[in-house]
């Protein structure tokens, strides 16, 4: 894809990723804004999204992300990035509403819903995807430290299977602008005394079944509330179930609404969890994968782990 070439002439552009927007997506997005914004001098390019965490508050035009959409003339060129037009929330409508919409993404449950497509689910970051596509000569500083943030973040600093020689070239070249990586590395590890405390008793009331090959773990509302946690403040815990010794497949979830869960799985070598969040409207990566589902927590976890057990003995999931 030739970015140039896609927005030739374009005066007003749009960016969008995805609902609950994690350090991929808001990467992803404001890598894309600066870039574009230097290549094509004559163009608004603003970025919508629902509020990211403030984590994310050192990257360059953070404080100029837009958390409502209000009604307005068409966008010349709409871009969708790290997810499907489906999950841009009130962005949607924006980009369903472009003279041009272009979605970039590697989620493999993305088969592409713009009028170009750019969708690689061998790469690891939408931000890497965006990156091999840029013209290396205007990469700065600030973009470099964008699109480091998404590589890091979608794959746990280098630790996940996606990660691949060109992530880390791509890497080697993003740090050699010489912003703060250790700093970024750092805070992508640290939580606040809140998140640890609502970990722990994630953790501690966690369940294993099928043998120890499943872990699931849920947060209900009144929990959620006596630690006034938002949902950002519970990323991290489905990758520590994950890390227990044994464990295949590990489920996450926290409760959105009277009987409706927000689940969260991960996998090590043998469970496609995107396969089963697909079964249930929701989508991702073959190790990390998520969706909605209705019922309760017991509904929920029995309907997961008949796909999860199908896949563990070897039958089509
Ligand atoms: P997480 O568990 O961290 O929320 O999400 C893991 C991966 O699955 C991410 O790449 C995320 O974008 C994707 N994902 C999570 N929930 C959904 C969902 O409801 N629908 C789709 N299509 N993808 C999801
Ligand atoms: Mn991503």
């Amino acid at each position: 894809m030739d970015l140039r070439e896609e927005c030739l002439g374009a005066k007003k552009i749009g960016i969008s990723g995805h609902i609950r927007p994690d350090g991929d997506c808001v990467g992803v997005c404001l890598s894309l804004q600066m870039y574009l914004s230097k290549l094509l001098p004559e163009a608004e390019v603003t970025v919508y999204l629902q509020k990211p965490s403030e984590e994310f508050s050192y990257l360059k035009g953070y404080d100029e992300i837009q958390t409502e959409c209000p009604v307005q003339e068409p966008f010349d060129v709409y871009f969708a990035l790290d997810c499907s037009g489906d999950r841009l929330g009130d962005a949607e409508t924006y980009f369903q509403n472009a003279k041009k919409k272009i979605n970039i993404d590697h989620h493999i449950s993305n088969s592409g819903c713009g009028d170009v497509n750019l969708v690689r689910p061998e790469v690891g970051s939408a931000c890497e995807v965006l990156y091999h596509i840029m013209d290396a000569e205007l990469i700065d500083k600030d973009i470099a430290e964008a699109l480091y943030t998404g590589i890091i973040h979608d794959t746990g600093v280098f630790q996940y299977s996606n990660t691949t020689p060109e992530t880390l070239q791509a890497a080697a070249f993003l740090i050699s602008f010489g912003f703060n990586f250790p700093k970024l590395i750092e805070s992508f590890y640290q939580k606040t005394y809140l998140q640890t405390q609502i970990m722990g008793r994630a953790l501690m009331e966690s369940i294993r079944f099928m043998d120890g090959r499943c872990i699931v773990s849920m947060v209900d509302r009144k929990t959620m509330e006596f630690y006034n946690a938002v949902p950002g403040d519970l990323d991290g815990i489905v990758n520590q179930l994950r890390n227990i010794k044994g464990v295949d497949c590990a489920i996450f979830m926290y409760e959105t609404n009277v009987l409706e869960y927000k689940v969260s799985m991960r996998s090590n070598e043998k469970v496609d969890v995107a396969k089963v969040a697909s079964f249930f409207g929701g989508g991702g990566h073959v190790r990390a994968a998520g969706c909605t589902m209705k019922g309760t927590f017991h509904d929920c976890v029995n309907n997961l782990s008949l796909h999860i057990d199908k896949q563990l003995r070897g039958e089509q999931g």
